[in-house]
């Protein structure tokens, strides 16, 4: 998945959370706001049902009110009212009192006057000496009379401001004065109307003011109330005063329990209302014209009727919207939504954790992913470099090299590339004699050499033990893969440091060239190899191209090699043996053996053909023991004073057995091992190694004399005589075949031959076949000689006779 896509994906993810977030809180709005509406229904529908009862309740207390007051005025007694009421009849008395005691039980009337017409609050009655006042009073304080206080001092004059007492009751007076004159006004008469349908006048009562400001704002609406007045008519039906009843507010208190109100007179535009919480708009213009107020959740104007002449009434009920939103059903419509938006948050808050760990799992998953592929691949890079490189040198192994090689064959390449097989000489002498790991080591520092002398281009690979291939890629000229060839010849020569020990290898290389030499990577390997197997059997330590003769001589070592193998098995060969002369004493002191192979068509074969196949192919160290053993056997049968020498190959030096075997030849034979001379090349002593020199100290132990054969054909004789006390030098053939030509070579041959005599070994000169030679080696002062001269190597069967005529001696003599 591109990390685009993925970025959509969690985009996506996050816009679908915020939009059911959207849509959960649009829709818990709603219902919030529907849940509220409701309990506003409901509180408006209860609220509205409560003020109804309490306008009913208002209006019957109205209609009781009037009923009463209306009763007083029908009272024939009252009707004859004067200013003293003088004429008032003891029954009427009675009647009032018990009127004012109805309205102040049932309705809560706090008053109830008689009012003659001529009331005048402002005139002194000169009768109590005090401003004029309603004839009758019932009210809780004239019912104790004693309690009364008087409202005017005499000594005061009552128009003054400090009367405050005074002044109150005068405000109450002078509003029925003026209700008084309203009535007359309007009603003058009673025969407009039917004595039960007398009128009643309502109006503001203000009763009770602690301070002026009442008084003159007349705003303090608990102590407020109404007068309501109907008029008295005397038998002429002409207006004679009227009887007053007065309610106060905090009375209506009882009767309206739990409402803001305000209940208005429509005809006189007289009000009184509760003071309160609501104060701020039952004071209000709406209130005031009998409207609801409209900020107000529950407000409401109710007709009140009378059937009364100048009383219709209007009672406006409201609430505090305070109390809806106290209510239980606000509270818990709130509280569900308050709940509702925590439980929504939290869910939006849990899709949004579980998207994220989601989003985390999947990245995680995709992480590992990755870390898996990347691995698997590492590892399937792993495994494909293992399959194809050697896991020891890290080079190419043979399959990649055949699968380059034909690859740059396919490409028509085909004469850009040269095949260099490489065999390392010596190595097995350092694997067996200092161990695999060591070994091992070698093999590494040879890739590492080989590697810095090729190109970068070419590839180089190890087939397995101490076969190497360098394919030359590009520049293939002859003169270039010759330098190539050169190279690794010398890199190779190079001392190895393994493990603080100095080694010797070297390289054998065999070169096939693509096309010429093959087209395939199966003929070219196979060539290459030819050509190598010429190298090694060239000397070793050098590079040959190959050639096709070169096919047919391996294919001819190969039939060698098969019948050799099978001559080992059927032991068919014998010993030849060439006498060694003693120069000074001129007699056969011994005979060197020398193997022949008696083939079957070729005759008798010499060593030169089969000893250095027998050495590659593991066979050395059978015809070694079978020559040791043959040697010895044979030696017993010769004079006390021959001795015997039996060459040694170097390969049966890396066999352990070696000292064995020669002990085994001595005690079978019952040789003395003094007459046993063992003849090593220089070869031998080329990896020189502590196991060798242990192994020649061992047979020296025994009695065995050691020659050093072909001494001067290698690189550095000298330096093996130090490292092993020999018993002889073999001067080789070459410096005695042309010492009679060559001054040098008689000047070597006498510097040998005083070596020799310095470091007390004998020394013996090879291949005499003249006399002249003969002499001239005496001459030079070596202690033994053999050649042709005195004879070829002969079977055993004629030794006897040899030894009987010895003729050649007799010639030197
Ligand atoms: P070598 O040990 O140096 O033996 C002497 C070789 O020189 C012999 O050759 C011998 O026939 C030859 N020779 C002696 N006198 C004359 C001469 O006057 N003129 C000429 N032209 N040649 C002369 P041969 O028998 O062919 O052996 C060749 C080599 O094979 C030996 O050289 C020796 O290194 C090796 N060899 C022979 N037999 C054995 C054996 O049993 N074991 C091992 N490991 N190597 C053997
Ligand atoms: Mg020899
Ligand atoms: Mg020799």
């Amino acid at each position: 998945m591109g990390e685009d896509v993925k970025r959509r994906h969690v985009a996506a993810g996050f816009a679908v959370i915020g939009i059911v977030g959207i849509i959960s809180s649009v829709s818990g709005f709603n219902s919030w706001q529907r849940s509220l509406n409701l309990a506003l229904d409901h509180y408006r529908t209860s609220q509205h049902a409560g003020a109804v009862v309490v306008a009913d309740r208002l209006q019957n207390a109205i209609q009781s009110i009037y009923a009463n007051i209306r009763t007083l005025s029908l009272l024939p007694g009252t009707r004859t009212v004067d200013r003293h009421a003088e004429q008032l009849s003891e029954e009427a008395h009675l009647t009032f009192q018990q009127v004012y005691n109805n309205l102040a039980d049932s309705v809560s009337v706090s008053e109830v006057y008689v009012l003659p017409a001529t009331l005048d609050p402002d005139r002194i009655d000169p009768v109590t000496g005090r401003p004029e006042e309603p004839v009758l009073m019932f009210d809780q304080l004239i019912a104790d009379d004693g309690l009364r206080p008087s409202y005017l001092p005499h000594d005061v004059d009552w128009r003054s401001h400090d009367a405050k007492d005074a002044q109150i009751e005068r405000f109450e007076y002078l509003e029925m004065k003026k209700q008084l004159e309203m009535l007359k006004q309007l009603y003058p008469t009673s025969r407009t109307f039917s004595p039960l349908k007398v009128p009643m006048l309502v109006s503001r009562e203000l009763i009770t003011c602690d301070n002026r400001y009442y008084v003159n704002s007349h705003d303090d609406a608990d102590r407020m109330g109404l007068v309501f007045t109907v008029p008295i008519y005397g038998e002429d039906q002409q207006f004679r005063g009227a009887v007053s009843a007065i309610i106060l507010t905090r009375a209506l208190n009882g009767l309206l329990p739990a409402y803001d109100f305000a209940l208005l007179n429509a005809t006189t535009g007289f009000s009184t209302a509760r003071s309160g919480p609501g104060q701020q708009w039952i004071w209000s213009a709406e209130v005031k014209r009998a409207q609801p107020a409209p900020g107000l959740l529950y407000s409401q104007v109710l007709p009140i009727r009378t059937d009364v002449i100048g009383s219709s009434f209007a009672l406006w009920v409201g609430r505090n919207d305070a109390l809806f939103w106290e209510s239980a059903d606000a509270r818990g419509a709130n509280t569900a939504a308050i709940f509702a938006s925590i439980l929504g948050g939290m869910v939006l808050l849990a899709m949004a954790l579980t998207w994220v760990l989601i989003i985390r799992h999947f990245r995680q998953a995709h992480r590992m992913n990755a870390e898996l592929e990347m691995r698997v691949a590492e590892r399937t890079a792993e495994i494909k470099f293992i399959a194809t490189h050697d896991t020891l040198t890290g080079l190419a192994n043979r399959r990649r090299l055949t699968e380059c090689l034909d690859e740059l064959l396919g490409e028509g390449n085909a004469g850009r590339v040269a095949l260099l097989c490489l065999d390392l000489d010596n190595f097995k002498a350092v694997n067996d004699g200092f161990g695999h790991p060591a070994g091992d080591q070698m093999l590494r520092q040879v890739a590492l050499r080989l590697r810095g002398a090729a190109t970068d281009r070419d590839i180089v690979a190890r087939l397995g033990g101490d076969e190497f291939v360098v394919l030359q890629v590009g520049e293939t000229t002859p003169a270039a893969i010759e330098a190539l060839a050169r190279r690794i010849v010398e890199v190779v020569r190079e001392p190895f440091d393994i493990d603080g020990q100095i080694q010797h290898v070297g390289a054998s290389i065999g070169i096939a060239v693509a096309p010429t030499d093959g087209t395939c990577s199966e003929i070219l390997l196979k060539n290459a190899d030819i050509a190598l197997y010429r190298a090694k059997a060239d000397g070793r330590g050098t590079f040959r191209f190959f050639e096709p003769a070169m096919d047919a001589s391996l294919r001819a070592r190969q039939a060698l090699e098969i019948e050799l193998r099978r001559a080992v098995e059927a032991e068919e060969f014998v010993v030849h043996y060439q006498p060694l002369v003693s120069a000074s004493e001129e007699r056969v002191n011994g005979f060197e053996a020398l193997v022949r192979w008696q083939h079957a068509d070729r005759g008798l074969v010499g060593p030169s053909h089969f000893i250095a196949l027998a050495e590659d192919i593991g066979l050395i160290g059978r015809i070694g023991r079978f020559v040791l053993q043959r040697a010895c056997h044979e030696a017993r049968n010769w004079p006390e004073h021959c001795k015997v020498a039996v060459n040694l190959s170097p390969a049966q030096f890396r066999n352990k057995s070696l000292a064995a075997d020669v002990v085994a030849a001595l005690d079978s034979s019952g040789l003395a091992p003094h007459r046993l001379e063992l003849e090593i090349t220089e070869s031998a002593l080329l990896d020189t190694t502590a196991d060798t020199l242990a192994i020649l100290h061992q047979l020296r132990t025994l009695g065995v004399k050691i020659a050093m054969d072909d001494f001067g054909t290698g690189f550095s004789s000298l330096s093996y005589l130090r490292s092993f006390p020999f018993d002889r030098i073999k001067i080789d053939r070459s410096f005695v075949s042309e010492i009679a030509s060559n001054r040098e070579c008689q000047s070597i041959v006498r510097a040998v031959a005083a070596l020799g005599q310095n470091l007390g070994m004998t020394t013996t000169a090879e291949g005499i076949e003249t006399l002249e030679q003969l002499l001239l080696v005496r001459a030079q002062g070596c202690t033994d000689l053999q050649g042709y001269y005195f004879s070829k190597p002969m079977p055993a069967t004629d030794i006897p006779a040899y030894l009987r005529g010895a003729p050649v001696l007799r010639a030197v003599g």
